[in-house]
């Protein structure tokens, strides 16, 4: 006899919306979370001095228009929101050009010539108008063989091996997918790039960070619901009318359903590395989508100077040189933006290379890190950026002028496994890779499926995508408990925008 109704495996925000969603509606629900804490990839922790630090998602990328449900929950757990007043990079017509002076580049061509240029005569440069072109061409692709998105980029800018434009553009079309782009130039898909609407996400007119931290919809959401922690999922085994699970300690629950909301990471992990044992295994269908998937690395590192080494603006989002090694955003400490700290978004190889600094640990806050005594393989990285921000503001910096410093290496994470998902060149058709994530999201009798990597109808990758892919599986499993036979959703088709992308060229 199933003792719940039904069984939501991860406690992040897919996990917490499904059950959350069930439970409202009156169904017996139990979340089972395995590790000592609750919300996933979103997490904030407490800097010292109440200053909350989001080491996960930091960012809402969208507007209420254009995920109404999501912003339902803000409006729901009353969360306070803040508009970072972004600079619209992607316009170059018209609101790159006002904002612009938001955006500080440092000169890649710099011979000798340091500090700042300011947005307006970045923009006049060809080199950046070609490159940072690129990914609205990715937004207009439609026909045509699906591509890496290195081999995109080449085809259209030059190989940046070529003349000295073509290597600025490609430094610069480089720079306008981190952040957006989670795999390698060499495995990621232009047509899973378009299909997963990253343009549309990135170019979304704002973009807000919840005040006192994400951590706060992590805590509206979870409310109410029966959630058991350190329960560790080693066995899920699926029958027609039920789903049994059992932890690593080899405990049992029964469901007459249950969700699964396991990361990409975690559902490729082979079961003697600590991954879930399924039962009966994945359908082809399933094992070929999850192929088409993979996990890119996406880390963070905060760094609190002792004095602030950046122009006055606190609300400045920065974005590095295209020649510079850390390719990354830096936000400033929008929860406490007086204080000198700055978060780094590290992607690709960098984050790669952080976890593998960082062996097995996750976590790391080190305080003092140029007189503490004490040396750690992650200094390296830090000193690194801290130069790199030097270079920036025209200053010399060094280890020395750091307070403290925070890492956090996500691919480390047992239960996470990486960043986030994105989808990879595999040849297939544009249908077939619309499709991938549909099949993800599709339940397997009593067993569903959400989270990021799951979400078609809003953006994967993302807490809204976690979010809307937590409702959909809540309906579904609704249905499936009333016996009404499966109607997936078919996929969005993509909207129109821009139209000044036409007079690119
Ligand atoms: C560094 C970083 C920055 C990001 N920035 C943003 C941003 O600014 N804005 C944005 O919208 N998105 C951002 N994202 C993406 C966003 O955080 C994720 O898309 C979203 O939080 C994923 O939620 P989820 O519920 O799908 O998965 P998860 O949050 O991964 O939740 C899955 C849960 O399942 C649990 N679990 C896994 N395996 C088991 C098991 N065997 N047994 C029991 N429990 C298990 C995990 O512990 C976890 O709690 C960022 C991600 C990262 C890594």
């Amino acid at each position: 006899m199933a003792d719940y109704d039904c069984i939501v495996l991860g406690a992040g925000v897919a996990g917490l919306t499904a059950a959350r969603d069930l439970n409202e509606k009156g169904l017996k629900v139990l979340v089972l979370e395995g590790s000592n804490r609750i919300g996933g990839r979103v997490r904030t922790i407490d800097w010292g001095d109440n200053a909350p630090l989001e080491i996960g998602a930091e960012l809402i990328h969208r507007t209420g228009q254009e995920v109404p449900l999501f912003w339902h929950e803000i409006r729901r757990y009353d969360l306070d929101v803040v508009d970072i007043d972004k600079p619209d990079m992607f316009d170059p017509k018209a609101t790159f050009c006002k904002k612009a002076v938001q955006v500080y580049l440092e000169r890649w061509r710099a011979n000798g010539e340091s500090g700042f240029r300011d947005g307006i005569d970045v923009i006049k440069d060809k080199p950046f108008r070609d490159g940072h072109g690129v990914i609205k061409e990715v937004e207009l692709f439609r026909k045509g063989k699906d591509e890496p998105i290195g081999k995109f980029i080449e085809d259209d800018l030059g190989s940046p091996k070529d003349t000295s434009a073509s290597k600025d553009a490609y430094a610069v079309a480089d720079l306008m997918f981190t952040g957006t782009v989670h795999g390698t130039f060499e495995n990621q898909s232009v047509v899973g790039t378009k299909t997963d609407d990253i343009y549309g996400q990135e170019s979304s007119a704002e973009e807000y960070h919840v005040v006192g931290g994400y951590g706060k919809l992590v805590d509206g959401l979870a409310q109410g619901l029966n959630i058991i922690k350190k329960a560790k999922i080693a066995k899920v085994e699926r029958f027609a009318k039920r789903v049994k699970v059992t932890t690593d300690a080899g405990v049992v629950y029964e469901g007459k359903s249950c969700i699964c909301t396991f990361s990409i990471g975690m559902l490729k992990a082979a079961v003697e590395e600590g991954g879930v044992e399924f039962k009966p295994k994945f359908s082809v269908k399933r094992r070929k989508a999850l192929e088409s998937v993979g996990m890119g690395p996406v880390n963070k590192i905060a760094i609190e100077f002792n004095k602030r080494v950046w122009p006055e603006n606190p609300k400045l989002s920065l974005i590095t040189s295209p020649s510079e090694t850390y390719r990354s955003f830096f936000f400033p400490f929008y929860n406490q933006a007086d204080r000198p700290i700055i978060t780094a978004l590290i992607e690709r190889d960098k984050a790669e290379e952080l976890d593998k600094l960082m062996g097995k640990t996750t976590n790391r806050r080190v305080v003092n890190p140029g007189g503490s005594g004490q040396s750690y393989k992650s200094d390296d990285m830090v000193t690194e950026i801290v130069e790199q921000l030097g270079r920036m503001f025209n200053q010399s910096l060094t280890l020395a002028d750091v307070k403290q410093y925070h890492v956090m290496a996500w691919g480390n994470e047992p239960l996470v496994r990486g960043g986030t998902s994105f989808i990879k060149y595999t040849g297939a058709t544009h249908k077939e890779v619309k499709e991938i994530r549909r099949a993800l999201a599709t339940p397997d009798g009593p067993l569903h499926w959400a989270g990021e990597a799951t979400a078609y109808r809003t953006n994967a990758y993302s807490v809204h995508g976690a979010h809307g892919s937590g409702q959909l599986a809540a309906k579904l499993v609704l249905d499936f408990l009333k016996g009404k036979p499966l109607k997936m959703p078919p996929v969005p088709r993509p909207k129109k925008r821009h139209p000044s992308f036409k007079d690119r060229k």
